[in-house]
This record gives structure tokens, C-alpha cells and sequence, in this order.
């Protein structure tokens, strides 16, 4: 079996793991957001492609969710001794050797999927892990200032403000110009499965999806498309989705996030069992639904979701 996964970084990696496990013998093919990226200190980091690679390679911080296990942060304590910052962006000294491959190899020449495969021979995922695109794409957020109303990079909304203003506007700037890295649009097309992962609808999924081409890939898939929600009990299990979620216009609830995606894309939702009384809505809308367990709290749990995402799949496939 082809399963195709679109994923953002904690909530995608840490569901592919399940997916590895309650579905050894697929052939995995990760389309990773890239509208996250930023280039800090002269390197270029890729927060979701890392996230997922870490995740599946056994190189995570577990507790956190992002960033590499052990880590120790003299760079970062010696670049705010010279007073050179962002100081609020937490690079640690083994993650930084990872930022420094990637932009000596862009630097050559190599465009980032290829760099991307250079870095997952170390790591061995397990998965094919491809970012949506080649091109450069960086999701900005709109929000009131002092000096007015601005665009910030995705990174600065989220981690330096913590998402504490309201977002007015999310753009992935770029997005409109970029085109599907080499893979993309020929693992969409030749898969059984494709799944939306739990990870954030707006900058995660959604950004993959702007990247035109996609989109539409994954609406003329042959495939099933099963998605699951981030969303539980009208909140998000973990960041400030919501926040993102009302930028754009739709409410916090796993309905909502499903009829967002609507029927033109999902074959089938999974929403959590505190969210039972949605699935009746959710089908209404001409989307197959199922509410099971949804909160990753440990591996098999997660493989239990992923289970449920797989015998979904197969019942929709037999109508
Ligand atoms: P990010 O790039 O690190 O923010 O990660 P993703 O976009 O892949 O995933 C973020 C989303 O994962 C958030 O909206 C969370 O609500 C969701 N999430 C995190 N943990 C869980 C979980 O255990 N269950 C579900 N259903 N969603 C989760
Ligand atoms: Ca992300």
C-alpha cells in the first residue's frame, strides 16, 4: 500500500510514527510544509521537515516535541554574548550542524529536496520525506502594532508573541509562484492513500495545500483521503491553532475544520470520541465520519488512531 501524509512538524511526526507502526509494509511518502522555514544567523532552518526527520529518526527531544534529544545551547549562548540575536528562536548546538549541512549544500547548488534526502541517509526515518516544494515560501501573519497593522514572519507570530494578538490575515508569501518539489505531485497520484494527519489545518496543511498544483492533486487522487482532527473538544490538543483557525474565518471545532476542507478533498474525518455529536454533521456534509479516540498520548494510542484512520479508509474504499 502508497500512503501519501501531509504534514506540518509535532502533530504530523508524532502521528507518522503510529502510522509506521499499525501499517509496517506501506510505502510512506511525507509531503512536509516548508512555509515555517526561516533563515536565522545565515542558515536556513526548516522547522516541520526537521521535526518530522528527528521524530522518526530517534533524534527528538520527546518532552518537547521539536528540537534533538541531549541538547546543549552554547552557539546560542555565545551569539548573545556578542549580542547578535533573534535570542527568542531556540537553535540548540546539534541542531545548528543540521541548519549548516543544509545551507552549505543550497549553497552549492542542491535544491532543498535533495538536501532533505542527503539529511534522512543519517536519519533513516523510514518514511520518503519530501518538502512541498523547492521553492522558497514563508507564511506571514497580519497584526496590529504600535505602527500600524503588519506582516510578520509565521516564526515571530507564533514563538515570539506566542499568537497573544489576533491574527487578521495568514499569507503564504510565495506560495502562488512555487511549484511541487520533484515527487510530490507523482506520489499523490500514485497512491492508495492519502491522510491528513492532526496537524494544523491554516499553516501546516493548508499551506501545503496553496502550493498550486496540490491541491488539486490530492482532489483528482485515485486515492482515498482520510484526514483527522487536530481539534478536540473545540480546542486545540496542543498550540494556538485556534488562533489561526479565526484569521481565517472558521471556528474552532472538529466540524468545522472538516467542512473547511470540505468534501471536495476528504473521502472520510476522524474527530475524538468527546466530539461524537459532530459526526452526524460532519456526514450531513457528505463527509464519512468516525469519532474514536484522538489524543496522541502515547505509541499505542497513536497507533490506534492511525488503526482507525486505515479501517476508515477501507470502508469508505468499499462504499
Ligand atoms: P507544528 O508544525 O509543530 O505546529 O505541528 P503540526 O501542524 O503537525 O500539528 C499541530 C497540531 O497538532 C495542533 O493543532 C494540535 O492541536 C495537534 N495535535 C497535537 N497533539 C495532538 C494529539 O494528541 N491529538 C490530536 N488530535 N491533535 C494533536
Ligand atoms: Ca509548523
Amino acid at each position: 500500500m502508497r500512503i501519501v501524509v501531509l504534514a506540518g512538524g509535532i502533530g504530523g511526526a508524532r502521528f507518522l510514527r503510529g502510522l509506521k507502526a499499525a501499517a509496517p509494509d506501506a510505502e510512506i511518502t511525507v509531503i512536509g510544509n516548508t512555509g515555517d522555514d526561516i533563515h536565522l544567523f545565515g542558515l536556513k532552518v526548516c522547522p516541520d521537515l526537521d521535526t518530522v526527520m528527528y521524530t522518526l529518526g530517534g533524534g527528538i527531544n520527546e518532552e518537547q516535541g521539536w528540537g534533538r534529544a541531549g541538547e546543549t545551547w552554547s552557539v546560542k549562548e555565545e551569539l548573545a554574548a556578542y549580542g547578535v540575536g533573534p535570542d527568542w528562536f531556540g537553535l540548540g548546538d546539534r541542531d545548528f550542524a543540521t541548519h549548516i549541512v543544509r545551507t552549505q549544500m543550497i549553497g552549492a547548488g542542491y535544491p532543498l529536496s535533495a538536501v532533505t534526502e542527503a539529511l534522512c541517509r543519517r536519519w533513516q526515518p523510514g518514511v520518503r520525506l519530501i518538502p512541498m516544494s523547492d521553492d522558497r515560501v514563508e507564511t506571514h501573519v497580519l497584526i496590529d502594532t504600535d505602527e500600524g497593522r503588519r506582516a510578520v514572519h509565521f516564526q515571530e507570530y507564533w514563538v515570539r508573541l506566542r499568537a497573544e494578538v489576533p491574527a487578521h490575515a495568514v499569507v503564504p508569501v510565495g506560495a502562488d509562484q512555487a511549484k511541487p518539489a520533484p515527487g510530490v505531485l507523482e506520489a499523490l497520484a500514485d497512491a492508495d492513500l492519502v491522510l491528513f494527519p492532526p496537524s494544523n489545518p491554516v499553516v501546516s496543511i493548508g499551506t501545503i495545500l496553496a502550493v498550486p498544483g496540490i491541491r488539486e492533486a490530492v482532489a483528482g487522487a485515485e486515492a482515498v483521503v482520510i484526514g483527522l482532527s487536530p481539534i478536540v473538544g473545540d480546542a486545540p490538543v496542543r498550540g494556538m491553532a485556534d488562533k489561526m483557525l479565526a484569521a481565517i474565518g472558521v471556528e474552532t471545532s472538529a466540524a468545522a475544520v472538516a467542512a473547511h476542507y470540505g468534501a471536495g478533498l476528504l473521502d472520510g474525518w476522524l474527530v475524538d470520541t468527546v466530539d461524537a455529536a459532530s459526526v452526524a454533521a460532519v456526514e450531513a456534509s457528505g463527509i464519512p465520519c468516525r469519532a474514536v479516540p484522538l489524543l496522541m498520548t502515547d505509541e499505542a494510542a497513536t497507533t490506534a488512531m492511525a488503526r482507525a484512520a486505515l479501517d476508515l479508509a477501507e470502508a469508505v474504499r468499499e462504499g
